[in-house]
């Protein structure tokens, strides 16, 4: 393997989706990570000390002897390269703007900076157009986010239904894994024989990320899309994947079988060239009992988002399922897809 790949480091590297993250960056064609940092808690330890391995697959050979650092620039000395960031909001919104204002290219997970008119939020499969709003940061660096791990699978399903017949109004009722609250979670006296009502503000995301991300971008910013969105959102007692029950009501007809074809022929061109993305986004399953979270959440690496039960909606127009990998599609695998975006873009740039 060559080794003029991009330097990256990660933020926030001992949570579930830190772990996802060095998990999808290990052998990775365009980055080497050269640095992983987490909370006071963690800075100074072991890696394999601060964040005991929790996830499905192996952990990167050599990970558990490295040192993890502090979240500060001055930790990483040298030329700043790409900080994949897995933080908490509310770190997110102290460490994040630190790290772009020392000339790093911060890839974001976290909700922090989401709405900020001159933050992108992408998704390279659906508004990759909308990273001209880097031109508008004073940072040195640059600071750009994904999506909320529900908006992500929902909005790659409304998007060839969008783009064929225009969307007039969409509801989701969400039913969400349990490790989308990272490793500390919800308590077990919640998860355990119920369900669990989203406590937070996770209905808000859900409704305002997907009218974003399909939004135009014009002199004034992004002007979101016009439909209106209304979400349900609650925590089950299942792993990894969440599920999506999606009802929309359509600007011109559509019938199931037609949707069915939009879904599995969606082929968006600009991903050809990204190493994580799957060829086609979307799968489609016509088995009653799926999609499931058992056997669909890791359809394509945990890449792939599958669409099931598409049928006519006697109160919207149609209705079908979607699901996600939540801490891979849903998180992890998202800022990667945006970072090789970034790397493609800048190699590019220097040819
Ligand atoms: P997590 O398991 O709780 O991990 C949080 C990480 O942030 C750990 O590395 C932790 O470091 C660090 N951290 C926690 N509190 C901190 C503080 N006060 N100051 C500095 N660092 C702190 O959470 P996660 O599930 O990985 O989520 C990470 C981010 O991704 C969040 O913004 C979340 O909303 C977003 N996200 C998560 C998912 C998902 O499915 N889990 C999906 C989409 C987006 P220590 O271990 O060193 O304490």
């Amino acid at each position: 393997m060559s080794d003029n790949r991009f330097s990256v480091i990660v933020l926030g590297a001992t949570g579930m989706v830190g772990q996802r993250l060095l998990q999808l960056l290990d052998g990775h064609s365009h980055f080497r990570v050269d640095g992983v940092a987490g909370s006071a808690r963690s800075q100074g330890r072991s890696y394999s000390e601060a964040s005991p391995w929790r996830i499905p697959g192996a952990a990167p050979s050599g990970l558990g002897a490295r040192v993890v650092r502090p979240l500060e620039p001055q930790a990483f000395p040298g030329e700043p390269g790409i900080a994949l960031s897995a933080l908490p909001a509310d770190a997110a919104r102290r460490v994040e703007p630190a790290f772009a204002e020392a000339g790093w290219t911060v890839v974001s997970n976290a909700s922090a900076f989401r709405a900020a008119p001159e933050v992108p939020l992408v998704m390279p499969e659906i508004n990759p157009g909308h990273l001209a709003l880097l031109d508008r940061q004073d940072w040195p660096g640059a600071l750009v986010t994904n999506p909320n791990c529900v908006a992500i699978p929902l909005t790659l399903a409304l998007k060839p239904l969008h783009d064929a017949v225009g969307l007039e109004a969409v509801t989701v009722a969400t039913y969400q894994a349990v490790s989308g609250a990272g490793f500390a979670g919800e308590t077990a006296w919640d998860m355990i024989g119920s369900v669990h009502p989203h406590p937070g503000d996770e209905e808000e995301k859900v409704e305002s990320e997907p009218r974003r991300l399909l939004g135009r971008l014009g002199t004034n910013g992004v002007e979101p899309a016009d439909f209106p969105v209304s979400a349900r959102c609650v925590r089950v007692p299942v792993r990894d994947g969440h599920l999506c029950a999606v009802s929309v009501k359509t600007k011109q007809p559509i019938d199931p079988t037609e949707a069915e074809r939009l879904f599995a022929s969606w082929h968006p061109p600009i991903t050809d060239t990204l190493p994580t993305a799957p060829s086609h986004p979307l799968r489609v399953v016509r088995e009653r009992n799926r999609p499931a979270p058992a056997y669909d959440a890791d359809a394509g690496n945990g890449m792939q988002v599958t669409v099931g039960r598409i049928e006519t909606c006697p109160v919207m127009d149609l209705k079908f399922h979607a699901l996600g990998h939540n801490t891979v599609r849903g998180a992890a695998g998202a800022a990667l897809l945006n970072a090789e975006l970034l790397a493609e873009q800048r190699a590019g740039a220097e040819a």
